[in-house]
């Protein structure tokens, strides 16, 4: 059987939830997983444990302490075996096994969305087409969030390799604006506002919601690029994150190509707009023609009503 490499993605320091659906992305392929957990302190792998993975494999070093492609690259590549790497389809996981799969000479196939033994389905011109391929031979891939379920908790058999001595660069500080809302990659449910919202201060009506539905607030790339308030780790689409949760919100958002290329394989999408020609509305499940200064004190309300 082949064996598969997932790279476990890390949030804070912590291993992330999809982590747990990589590895049932992985048995889905009909390999043997075995789980990379890069880290500066090894006792965070413990706690990365799942039914069908039977090695982990903590790799430490100084560089794992912020992102930097090229160490981490090199770190993980070294200490991990041949097989199919496995990855969540977040930016710097496609990044990172972009990299490893160019140092290893193999092929890529980025946010796979369906797995039929080797033959794997994944978006292609902003998600306006869907292809297929079959994989033969190691290779690298990155998995939508969402898509799997997760698998179960297990026992974690951990060994460590240390690269810390092998690796020449890491990046010892990132001034980052700190946020402690959930991000749009991991999420279910997403609300997200777009230039319509006409002010950065409105999306604290999108937050308020956020909070009641345990949702992360998303943006268009409009809304990142006229307020410096909203940060670009919130935009979704293109040239931002890619998401697929069971429910997304837009409120003031036209549908702009690029900006359905990031959420359009999300289960259901409901659209707020006081247009009724706004293209979102060919894709939503539900549309509410009407301004969102009429629309969210109303689901505001309801909410609270509920519980
Ligand atoms: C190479 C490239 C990459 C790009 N990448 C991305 C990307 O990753 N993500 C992205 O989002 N965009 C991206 N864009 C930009 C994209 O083309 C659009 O310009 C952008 O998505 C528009 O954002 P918006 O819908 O918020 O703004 P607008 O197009 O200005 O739409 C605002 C909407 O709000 C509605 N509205 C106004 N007032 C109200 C109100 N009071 N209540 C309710 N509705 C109201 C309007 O009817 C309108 O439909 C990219 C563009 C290029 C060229």
């Amino acid at each position: 059987m082949t064996e598969s490499i997932i790279i476990a993605e890390l949030n804070k320091g912590k291993i992330a939830s999809v982590t747990a659906e990589l590895v049932s992305a992985a048995i889905k392929l009909g390999t043997t997983p075995t789980l990379v957990v890069p880290c500066t302190d090894t006792s965070i792998a413990d706690s990365a444990g799942y039914e069908g993975v039977s090695k982990t494999i903590a790799v430490k070093g100084a560089c794992f302490a912020n992102y930097d492609a090229s160490s981490w690259a090199a770190a993980i590549d070294a200490a991990s075996p041949a097989g199919i790497l496995v990855v969540a389809a977040t930016p710097q996981s496609k990044d990172l096994v972009a990299r490893i799969a160019a140092r290893r000479g193999i092929s890529v196939v980025q946010d796979v969305v369906s797995i039929e033994g080797m033959n794997l389905t994944s978006p292609i011109y902003s998600g306006k087409a869907l292809q297929t391929v079959s994989l033969s031979g190691d290779s690298a891939i990155s998995v939508r969030a969402n898509v799997f379920p997760a698998a179960s908790a297990g026992a974690a058999n951990v060994s460590v390799v240390d690269q810390t001595a092998d690796v020449m660069t890491a990046v010892q500080e990132v001034i980052a604006r700190a946020s402690t809302r959930l991000d749009v990659s991991e999420a279910n449910i997403i609300i997200s506002g777009g230039r319509g919202l006409g002010s950065p201060d409105n999306f604290t009506h999108l937050e308020k919601i956020a909070d009641v539905l345990g949702a992360a607030v998303g943006a268009s790339r409009a809304a990142v690029d006229t307020w410096d308030e909203i940060p670009h780790s919130m935009q979704v689409g293109q040239t931002g994150k890619t998401v697929n949760p069971n429910l997304y919100i837009a409120v003031g958002i036209s549908g702009a190509i690029q900006h359905l290329a990031g959420m359009r394989s999300s289960k259901y999408i409901v659209a707020i707009n006081k247009d009724a020609d706004a293209p979102i509305f060919s894709h939503a499940d539900y549309g509410i023609v009407a301004t969102w200064e009429e629309t969210l004190p109303v689901l505001e309300s309801a909410l609270a009503s509920m519980m």
